[in-house]
């Protein structure tokens, strides 16, 4: 058993982004690879009501956020998300994580009316973790990749411009053949300009399943801190909302010890990265950010 030394403690220097895990953990797939272990059956975290969301955006106005991110589970199971993000668009920008296999037209010309009226932006991050259904299927769910790839163009004919994120759940080695191959798939099927961003695979959840969990030395220490530009770390800008209160980032909420209070006041304090998957946000930094701009050079 190795010795840890004490977790290095990181402040949040301003809560810059407020996320929503507004589904909890219900999601329609079962990603093998789900670092919350999400499901249709899985109720550990419960949907936000439309109340608790406007809730915490005028108190998040008060707090300086100046942009806002959804989750869960699949957002889109949430039968209030299109008036949810009407509401964020008076905000703030809004960027949506999705698996892009529940959407309706209906709700894409509503959002879209909603950001031209908006001062503010609205992404959307569609995941798939392969450029067909060989490579994506065995992952996500078998049919997942020709649904997902029917959300992403339909946003696209809604005039969004969807990020596609990919989990790297390929070695290393194939990573610019991939890229490639996501990118003549995306452009062959009509999205010309497509936005990819391609995320480690976090170590929890299902993924310890699928492939195996973190070892013991995989720990950020004091040491490693020095020199680092810690707002690569999202805890270091950002808090999480769950029905079950507020949580130091997307990645932990499985950990009760990132709990962090009830409301986004009490939750403004520092946290120790004492956990395995802040190993892997300190070897790769800024993970949950939107990619800076369009286009196949500026993705990974
Ligand atoms: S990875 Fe995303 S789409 Fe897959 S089960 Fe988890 S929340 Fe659902
Ligand atoms: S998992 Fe990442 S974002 Fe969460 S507390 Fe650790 S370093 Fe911060």
């Amino acid at each position: 058993m190795i010795e840890h030394s004490p977790a290095p403690l990181v402040d949040l220097a301003n809560l810059d982004h407020l996320w929503f895990q507004v589904t909890g953990t219900l999601c329609n797939l079962t990603c093998h690879h789900c670092f919350i272990s999400c499901s249709p059956k899985n109720h550990s975290f419960g949907y936000l009501s439309f109340d608790d969301v406007k809730r915490c955006l005028e108190e998040s106005k008060r707090l300086g956020v100046k942009e806002y991110y959804y989750t869960g589970g699949e957002p889109f199971l949430h039968p209030e998300m299109v008036p949810i993000l009407i509401e964020t668009l008076r905000f703030g920008p809004a960027t949506v994580l999705t698996n892009g296999t529940v959407l309706k037209d209906e709700w894409l010309v509503a959002l879209a009316a909603a950001e031209r009226e908006s001062l503010y932006s609205l992404e959307f991050r569609v995941s798939i973790d392969g450029f067909s259904a060989e490579t994506n299927d065995p992952v996500r769910g078998a049919g997942t990749f020709e649904r997902a790839m029917r959300g992403v163009i339909r946003f696209v004919e809604h005039g969004f411009l969807p990020i596609i994120t990919a989990a790297r759940v390929w070695p290393d080695a194939a990573e610019r053949e991939v890229v490639d191959q996501f990118v003549a798939m995306l452009q062959a099927r009509g999205y010309q300009r497509p936005r990819l961003k391609i995320l480690p695979v976090l170590r929890l959840g299902a993924e310890i399943e699928r492939t195996h969990g973190y070892g013991d030395a995989e720990r950020v220490d004091e040491q490693m801190m020095r020199g680092f530009d810690a707002s690569q770390l999202i805890c270091e800008h950002s808090r999480i909302v769950t029905d079950r209160g507020v949580y130091v980032c997307p990645i932990l909420i499985d950990s009760p010890d990132a709990r962090l209070g009830d409301t986004l006041e009490e939750a403004l304090g520092p946290y120790p990265l004492r956990h395995s998957a802040c190993y892997t946000c300190y070897q790769h930094g800024a993970i949950c950010s939107n990619p800076s701009a369009t286009g196949r050079d500026k993705q990974v």
